[in-house]
């Protein structure tokens, strides 16, 4: 990895640890996966490198395998639509627009606006999407991803749940809830938020959602706030 690249791609994702091993994590997802740029955004070696660096940081204990099932990043220049179809009770079809950022596809590639990506400090787009795909290892999502041997299934679910509910309350009440408001979703939606700011935020995620921050600890197998 050529370091005026690297600095270039991640000089100011400074919750990215700078150590050989997730340099050599990057240059190995870089030639497994296979990023295409969408609606013409022609993708520099400095995206890639920035994309690449902060999907490998979710798994830079487990190992790339863990992103095994799919081989494809697609990276538009800004949030992207994607038509959604849903059939009612009453068997009549709905269609819609949404307006995205990121998407995972269960099955399929990791989708990405270049510009949220890039730009906006109230999420990081890649380490959301890239959890989606952990979870999903083990079926659809729902907010437990495949855990390890020593780790309780039933402690996870309900450290999550009570976070969860209380996040959706605190939301109800009209209260400031520090995480974005998004996380109130869906449960699969909370740990994709919540493991973002594990990386991102560790101290201020450990204060607030301390059993969950050991299980995503347990989970990641990495402790954030030791790097600080
Ligand atoms: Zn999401």
């Amino acid at each position: 990895m050529d370091d005026r690249l690297w600095s270039a791609a991640v000089g100011r994702l400074d919750f990215l640890p700078d150590t050989p091993k997730l340099r050599e994590l990057t240059l190995l997802f870089l030639a497994e996966k296979q990023f295409v740029g969408a609606h013409r955004l022609e993708l520099t070696d400095r995206m890639r490198v920035s994309i690449a660096a902060q999907a490998c940081l979710p798994v830079l204990e487990l190992g790339l395998d863990w992103y095994a099932g799919f081989s494809g990043v697609v990276v538009y220049p800004g949030d992207f639509r994607v038509r959604r179809t849903e059939v009612d009770e009453d068997g009549v079809v709905h269609e819609w627009d949404d307006e995205l950022a990121g998407e995972a596809m269960p099955g399929g590639p990791v989708v990405l606006s270049w510009d949220a990506s890039a730009h906006d400090p109230q999420m990081n787009v890649v380490i959301h999407e890239f959890a989606h795909k952990l979870d999903m290892l083990n079926g659809a999502a729902d907010g437990v991803p495949p855990l390890h041997v020593g780790m309780e299934r039933a402690r996870w679910i309900a450290v999550f749940r009570e976070a969860y509910e209380g996040f959706c309350d605190a939301l109800e009440r009209g209260k400031d809830t520090w995480l974005d408001p998004y996380a109130a979703e869906h449960e699969s939606e909370f740990f994709a938020v919540l493991s973002e700011a594990f990386f991102r935020e560790p101290a201020e995620t450990r204060r607030r959602y301390a059993d969950a921050y050991q299980q995503l600890a347990l989970f990641y197998r990495q402790d954030p706030l030791k790097r600080e």
